[in-house]
C-alpha cells in the first residue's frame, strides 16, 4: 500500500503509464503468492482498449416551431448553450416543460421527452433534473448555473466529447446515461411561448474516435474440486486513482491511498493468506482493475474479456475505500453494499467477517462501484468498504498519513477465514427474489 499511495506513483492516473506500474507491481505481488496469470497471452496484465469520441465541429439544438411557417428556434454549443454529459450524438423528442416556480414535476412522464426546466432555484433545478433522468428523458435542458456561467467561455472552446466505450462499443456501467445541456437564461426565455410537443432535434457530426489503454491485472487460485473449481470466487479492487491534478496546498499528487489502494491491498492481502494454505477447492480469481475513476472501463472490458464464463462465478467482492473506519458504525465493521439483496453478507459475517449492512442507502454505493458492472450481469456481486465520506475523498490529502492501518487490518482479517470458508464450501451465494439489479 506504501507503494501504491507513494508519489512514485503519482496518483495511478486512469489509462496512464503510471497504472501500468501499478498493474505491474501487483502481477508482481501475486506471483510471489502462488497466484498464476489469468490476463493475456499467459501474463497477469490484461489490456484494455477504450474508444473516445470527440464532436467535430460546434452542434446544434433544434426546435421545430409548428405552424405560420415560422423559422425554427436554433441553439449552437458555445452561444445558448452547453453540454454537461453526452451519451448519444443524435436524439430527438418532444418537448416537455417544468416550471420549477410553479407546477413542479409531480406523477409526470417523461419517457422520451427533451425536458426543459424553467426557475433560477438551483435546489428546485436539481431536484427537476433528477426527476427527468430517472423518467427517462431523451435530453434535458436547464438554466446554467452562476459557477457555469462563469466558466462559460473556457468550457465552449473544448467541443464535447460522448462517454468513453471500450472497444466493442460497451458504454462502462459506471458511466451516467443521459444527455444534459445547460442554457444561458436569456435563451431559455425565448422558448416560453413555444408550446409542449414541439419537436426538439439533436445530430452531431463525429470526429474519428481516439484509441487509449487501460490495465488490469488478473490472478487466479485454481481449485482442486473437480466440480467446484468451476464456480469461482471473485475478489476485486481498482487499482487507479485520479493522477496528477489541481493543487490543493501546494500538493498536486492525488494518491488515493484509501481510494483505493486500500481495497487494492486487501485483495492481495486475501491473495498471499488463500494462496499460502492447502489449495481450495474452489478457484479463487484476483483481479484488479483500471480506470474506475474514468466510469468503471477496466471492469467493462473484464466483463467483456473475462477469464472464466461470467454465469460460472459464485460471487464477487469488490474492496472499496477501507482505510478508514466509517465513525457511523462500530470501530473497525466493514459494510456491505446491497447487503438485504443477497444471502452473501449474512452468511460471511455468521462465518467472522466483520461486516454489516450500508447504512447510507441514500449514497447508493451499490451501484457506483466495479461491483455493479457485474451484478448487471447477474453475478451476485457486492462492495466492501467503510468510507465514512470523509473530506480527503478525491483530494490530494488522501493519502498514506490519514490512513488507519489498525482498522484495515482487523477488518481484512476478519474476512480471510470467512472467504476461506466459502472457497471450501458448496453454499453458492443467490440474489433474493426481485433483487438482482
Ligand atoms: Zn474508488
Amino acid at each position: 500500500m506504501e507503494f501504491l499511495a507513494s508519489d512514485a506513483l503519482r496518483g495511478r492516473g486512469s489509462g496512464t503509464p503510471d497504472e501500468l506500474v501499478a498493474a505491474t507491481y501487483v502481477a508482481s505481488q501475486l506471483r510471489q503468492y502462488g497466484i498464476v496469470p489469468a490476463g493475456d497471452n499467459g501474463t497477469y496484465i490484461q489490456r484494455g482498449v477504450i474508444l473516445q469520441q470527440k464532436l467535430a465541429t460546434p452542434p446544434q439544438l433544434r426546435f421545430a416551431v409548428p405552424g405560420g411557417g415560422g423559422q425554427p428556434i436554433i441553439w449552437t454549443y458555445g452561444v445558448q448553450m452547453l453540454t454537461v454529459q453526452l451519451s448519444r450524438r443524435k436524439f430527438q423528442g418532444p418537448l416537455r416543460r417544468i416550471d420549477t416556480e410553479n407546477s413542479g414535476h409531480a406523477q409526470a412522464s417523461f419517457k422520451g421527452a427533451v425536458v426543459v426546466i424553467f426557475g433560477s432555484d438551483d435546489n428546485k433545478i436539481q431536484s427537476a433534473v433528477g426527476a427527468a433522468m430517472e423518467g427517462g428523458c431523451a435530453a434535458v435542458l436547464a438554466p446554467a448555473s452562476a459557477r457555469r456561467l462563469k466558466h462559460w467561455d473556457e468550457r465552449a472552446r473544448e467541443l464535447p466529447v460522448l462517454a468513453p466505450t471500450i472497444e466493442g462499443g460497451e458504454t462502462a456501467a459506471l458511466v451516467g446515461e443521459g444527455n444534459m445541456f445547460a442554457i444561458r437564461p436569456e435563451a431559455i426565455e425565448d422558448l416560453s411561448g413555444v408550446p409542449d410537443g414541439t419537436i426538439v432535434e439533436f445530430d452531431a457530426t463525429l470526429a474519428p474516435p481516439e484509441t487509449s489503454y487501460t490495465w488490469n491485472a488478473v490472478g487466479m487460485l485454481p481449485g482442486r474440486d473437480p466440480a467446484l473449481r468451476k464456480s469461482p470466487i471473485l475478489l476485486t479492487a481498482h487499482l487507479d486513482h485520479l493522477g496528477i491534478g489541481k493543487a490543493v496546498e501546494g500538493d498536486n499528487i492525488y494518491n488515493g491511498a484509501d481510494d483505493d489502494a486500500s481495497g487494492t491491498t486487501a485483495v492481495l492481502e486475501l491473495a498471499r493468506a488463500l494462496g499460502s494454505g492447502p489449495r481450495p477447492r474452489r478457484t479463487v480469481i484476483f483481479a484488479l482493475f483500471g480506470s474506475e475513476e474514468t466510469g468503471g472501463l477496466g471492469s467493462t472490458w473484464f466483463e467483456a474479456h473475462p477469464p472464466v464464463a461470467l454465469k460460472t462465478i459464485a460471487a464477487n467482492l469488490e474492496f472499496e475505500m477501507i482505510g478508514r473506519p466509517d465513525p457511523k458504525y462500530m470501530r473497525d465493521k466493514l459494510w456491505l453494499t446491497g447487503w438485504d439483496r443477497s444471502n452473501l453478507g449474512p452468511m460471511l459475517a455468521a462465518h467472522g467477517a466483520r461486516l454489516v449492512p450500508d447504512r447510507r442507502p441514500e449514497e447508493q454505493f451499490f451501484t457506483r462501484s466495479d461491483n455493479y458492472v457485474l451484478a448487471k450481469k447477474g453475478v451476485v456481486a457486492q462492495t466492501v468498504s467503510s468510507f465514512g465520506l470523509h473530506a480527503d475523498y478525491h483530494r490530494p490529502s488522501d493519502d498514506l498519513a490519514h490512513i488507519d492501518f489498525r482498522h484495515m487490518t482487523i477488518a481484512i482479517g476478519s474476512l480471510i477465514g470467512p472467504l476461506d470458508w466459502l472457497a471450501n464450501s458448496d453454499f453458492r451465494p443467490a440474489w433474493k427474489p426481485g433483487q438482482q439489479p
